[in-house]
């Protein structure tokens, strides 16, 4: 699904260097590499404030915690997605509602947001979902209107633009109230380890949040809040900083194999290609995710393994029918497209390396089965 190896080549030098360094220099943890990806990264994203951490997950709960969120409060999340969202929130004791998706884009409905939302709401978390931005616009408006905070989980997304409709464009994680991004290494920015970033344009906010990653203590040994150990160590915030510069071009290459697949897929009758809002730049192919219709998904899922080709199901369960996360305020017809894409749902190879040859074994070996 990845090839993390052949993306090394290209950052070889700069990385064996950078980690040289480290070494020599003996400053693992808070070493200059952290707080220079941390300036990098500002500059990047056109934020305020970066606030490096151990992970994705650990991004998303600290930014829940520096937003004051208290048990009992409701927060609205997707319940077509991956688990860390709705897992902090629940960690947190706070009571996660899960809402349905849009059958196109696969991000959270605005609508069923509104729904959703009562008295004791207090937060959305839209998820740019495999790569594409969530329809921010509206998502704001509401959070404006119901007092609402915006915490976005960009972890699939960086790299994204999205252009609002009052003509600015923006970096996907810096348009809501506080963002959070995870490097896992499959990542579209992914480092060699685990990591994660927290963003804010609020500097108070970030000022909070700064403590809670460093065992809640602004001053050293005086501790203010509960706070937290989560950090990026000085190893992997110089493969960030090799990588960064490269981060657009990264997303390019994801984009130009996207084309590649959606071109050898628009005849075929059991397929359903991504859909892309707008201009191709507010969706950065962290997946690329195909709708199998016709009840043809496990078959073809079975044949691709025959094959040796790599593929992926993201999600086959909604979140909403976990075991951990299941709820029975929860009702079935409030969860029609998550039901049916868990079912059509396939991720294809999606990475930096992926040549024309691949993609054009791939997407044959496909087209041949549906078709035979
Ligand atoms: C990867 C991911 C996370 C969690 O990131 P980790 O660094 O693995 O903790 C959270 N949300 C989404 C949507 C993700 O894809």
């Amino acid at each position: 699904m990845v090839d993390l190896k052949g993306q090394y080549e290209g950052i070889k030098d700069q990385v064996n260097t950078s980690f040289q360094e480290v070494i020599e220099n003996a400053a693992f943890i808070n070493g200059p590499e952290v707080q220079q990806f941390q300036k990098d990264l500002e500059d990047y994203l056109q934020v305020k404030n970066v606030i490096p951490c151990g992970n994705g997950t650990d991004a998303l709960q600290i930014a829940m915690m520096g937003l004051g969120l208290k048990p009992g409060d409701e927060v609205i999340t997707a319940d077509f997605t991956f688990a860390a969202t709705v897992e902090v929130i629940a960690l947190l004791q706070l009571t996660p509602v899960l809402v349905d998706v849009e059958p196109d884009s696969f991000n959270i409905d605005p609508e069923a947001i509104k729904k959703a939302i009562t008295p004791k709401t207090k937060a959305i978390v839209p998820v740019h979902l495999f790569g594409q931005v969530a329809n921010m616009d509206v998502i704001m408006e509401i959070a404006e209107e119901h007092n609402l905070f915006v915490i976005e989980d960009n972890a699939q997304a960086i790299g994204g633009n999205y252009h609002s409709k009052n003509g600015k464009t923006e970096k996907t994680g810096a348009i809501g109230h506080i963002g959070a991004t995870s490097f896992f290494p499959s990542k579209n920015l992914g480092c060699y380890g685990d990591g994660g970033a927290i963003f804010t344009n609020d500097d108070k906010l970030a000022h909070t949040i700064r403590g809670i990653v460093n065992h809640g203590m602004y001053e050293r040994y005086h501790h203010d809040v509960v706070g937290v150990n989560s950090r990026l160590d000085s190893l992997q915030a110089a493969v960030l900083r090799a990588k960064l510069p490269k981060l657009d071009l990264y997303n390019e290459t994801r984009k130009k194999a996207a084309n590649l697949y959606n071109d050898a897929f628009k005849d075929e009758a059991h397929i359903e290609t991504p859909y892309r809002i707008g201009d191709c730049d507010t969706h950065v192919y962290h997946q690329y995710t195909l709708k199998i219709k016709n009840g043809k998904r496990d078959a073809l899922a079975k044949h691709l393994q025959e094959k040796g080709i790599p593929f992926g199901i993201y999600y086959p369960i909604p979140l909403h029918k976990q075991k951990a996360y299941a709820d029975s305020r929860y009702n079935e017809a409030d969860f029609p497209v998550t039901n049916q894409l868990v079912q059509e749902v396939l991720s294809l190879p999606m990475h930096t390396e992926l040549d024309d040859e691949q993609i054009e074994y791939i997407t044959g070996t496909i087209k041949e089965f549906l078709n035979a």
